[in-house]
């Protein structure tokens, strides 16, 4: 057999070259920015629609400039969501789900405020540190999400937030935020924030961050960061990264 020991040397010497020069390369890790509280006059939105790269804009529904938005961010090819209103401590905003609603005003309320958003395949909440740790309110905003085939992603305004959990028993897609890009401080704070965000999304492979569309300076810190990070991070909406999970 005098073939046999150059065949396996020849086997084993290109085939250790293929294994190492065919090795994919290792995928980027990916980043979903969404900027809430979209729907109102106060949003930044010229300098959203001309950030470099992907994100997802919240909107509020019912609000004035909702409609205008969403039709604007489906021109654009932008990922949209509904950001929806839930009851917190807070007393002067109007809330689509409250924790003294019964279960079919809940059904009801947030079923009229996705319609309301044509298109959209997912929600977070705007808000919600009272409904979020109550389980009798989740239950029909999860019934909701569940006939219309949603996701939902836990903005998570306070630790005790049951949303992720009450979601996963259900069935229903979801992500919660790893961190809120502008809470506090300016450019510099916001970087500190994104610059967490990817060492999340290196080590987990994606990563979610909560801006807001009334923060000028936070979204101009965020082009730079994507223009930065342009060939070393993918910057996705949140319903392709929750999607494709
Ligand atoms: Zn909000």
């Amino acid at each position: 057999m005098p073939l046999l020991p150059g065949l396996i040397g020849l086997g084993l010497a290109t085939g250790m070259t293929g294994c190492v020069t065919r090795s994919p390369a290792p995928a980027k890790p990916r980043l979903a920015i969404i900027l809430d509280d979209a729907g109102n006059e106060n949003g930044f939105y010229d300098e959203i629609f001309k950030l470099p790269r992907p994100v997802t804009l919240a909107i509020i529904p019912h609000t004035p400039w909702a409609a205008p938005l969403l039709r604007r961010a489906r021109q654009k090819g932008m990922d949209t969501i509904g950001h929806i209103p839930m009851q917190s401590p807070v007393t002067n905003e109007i809330f689509v789900v409250t924790t003294n609603m019964t279960a079919s005003e809940i059904y009801e309320n947030l079923t009229a405020a996705i319609d309301s958003l044509p298109g959209i395949r997912g929600i977070n909440n705007h808000m919600g540190s009272l409904v979020s740790t109550d389980p009798a309110s989740l239950a029909p905003v999860m019934a909701v999400l569940k006939a219309k085939r949603m996701f939902i992603v836990d903005s998570r305004t306070t630790r005790g937030s049951l949303i992720l959990k009450t979601a996963q028993e259900r069935g229903i897609p979801c992500l919660a935020k790893d961190d809120f890009l502008d809470s506090e401080g300016g450019a510099d704070r916001m970087r500190k924030h994104l610059s967490y965000l990817l060492s999340v999304a290196r080590k987990r492979g994606y990563a979610v961050g909560i801006g807001h569309v009334q923060n000028l300076e936070a979204i101009l810190a965020l082009g730079d960061f994507m223009r930065e990070h342009a060939k070393d991070v993918e910057f996705v909406g949140i319903s392709q990264l929750i999607q494709a999970d």
